[in-house]
């Protein structure tokens, strides 16, 4: 079966077998030695002045952000799940919450979010999704950054990169802490969870909030290469190895490029053959469309052509399905993958079958080089 859904994505044969070791102990110089490996090479991915693991699944980070950086009121905005849960954090913990609320295929405006920090001083930061993986929407992150920063540059700005970081470039200039989680463009098991922070955002925390989740602990130690409660060394582990892989492969800007190649030929391949992209503004991370028989399609490509895409979730659920782009995905299998949706579309009588999504596929992706 290929698994093809926004995360978790598949992880590499290599990856899996460099965390097939015996377990390592977290104290001890070889760990910490993985460590400072694995922590130069996360500067280089999120270019931000400073990155902490944490043994999480990524809403982990999402709180611990939302706790550490903001002290007051939050702006969330909401235009799906993800969107939704930064609100449901900052109720948890007795903060403010202001929240700026759009159909899950619509981005948040600038103008939106600064009308709402104009009108509420209380705001302190504002948390927003870069790739909102509810509806497979890119929401103007770097732009709206920008435009409070100008306003109000001690309001703290909280990306969650999740099904970001690892697929595009991410503009780290007005981001004060940039989220990732292992499971999906990391293509690692879940568990472990990443935040990229700026200067700005270590002089905010200060001595930190909470305890487990506590940022300021976490950053002395990380510092010195060591974690404050024990580290996730399996996953560790894995990260370094993917890390490296995705260098020895061509390096960051390939893999954005190809993401980019591949979610575009998807894209048309798929509109080609009558389906419609369901974001107005569609994130890289991933391909979803909207239509009445998104559940028979998804059956169809499960039972017949082993191929695992996801669905949708509450008002979503059986009217989108969301093929991953998250990855080093080969070529071959993506290939394959829109070719077994047009095949559904003639098992549903929708289509003739003549193998158009494929050829648009090939032709975007190959022809470029012929
Ligand atoms: C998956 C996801 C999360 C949640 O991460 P968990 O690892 O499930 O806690 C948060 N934000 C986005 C955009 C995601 O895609």
């Amino acid at each position: 079966m290929l698994l093809f859904t926004p995360g978790p994505t598949p992880v590499p044969q290599n990856v899996r077998n460099a965390m097939a070791d015996e377990t390592m102990h977290h104290r001890t110089p070889e760990f910490e030695a993985i460590f400072e490996k694995t922590r130069k090479h996360l500067f280089n991915l999120f270019g931000t002045d400073e990155v902490i693991m944490l043994a999480s699944s990524g809403t982990g980070a999402m709180e611990s952000a939302v706790t550490n950086l903001c002290h007051n009121t939050l702006l969330n905005v909401n235009s799906g799940k993800f969107g939704e849960r930064f609100g449901k954090i900052a109720l948890a913990h007795g903060l403010g919450s202001v929240e700026i609320k759009n159909e899950w295929d619509t981005a948040v405006s600038v103008e939106a979010v600064v009308e709402a920090i104009k009108n509420n001083s209380d705001i302190d930061a504002i948390a927003v999704q870069i790739s909102e993986s509810a509806g497979g929407l890119r929401h103007p992150v770097e732009a709206l950054a920008k435009a409070i920063k100008e306003i109000n540059p001690n309001i703290m700005i909280i990306a969650d990169g999740i099904t970001a970081v690892g697929v595009e470039k991410i503009d780290v200039t007005n981001i004060d802490c940039l989220i990732a989680g292992s499971q999906k463009a990391l293509m690692l098991p879940p568990g472990l969870a990443i935040l990229g922070l700026s200067n700005a955002a270590i002089e905010k925390i200060g001595s930190g909030k909470g305890y487990y989740f506590n940022l300021a602990t976490e950053i002395k130690n990380q510092r010195k290469n060591t974690t404050a409660w024990t580290a996730a060394t399996t996953l560790t582990i894995g990260l370094l190895e993917i890390l490296e892989t995705i260098e020895k492969d061509g390096g960051l800007e390939k893999l954005y490029k190809d993401t980019e190649t591949r979610a575009q030929a998807v894209n048309s391949a798929l509109v080609a053959i009558g389906l419609h992209i369901y974001p107005k503004t569609p994130a890289q991370s991933m391909t979803t469309v909207d239509d009445e028989d998104a559940s028979k399609i998804r059956k169809i490509l499960e039972k017949e052509f082993s191929v695992n895409v996801a669905g949708g979730q509450d008002h979503l659920n059986g009217k989108i399905f969301r093929i991953n782009q998250m990855g080093l995905i080969p070529n071959y299998e993506m290939a394959w993958v829109v070719n077994a949706v047009e095949l559904a579309l003639s098992r549903l009588g929708r289509r003739v079958y003549d193998g158009t999504a494929n050829r648009i596929f090939n032709e975007i992706t190959f022809n470029k080089e012929a």
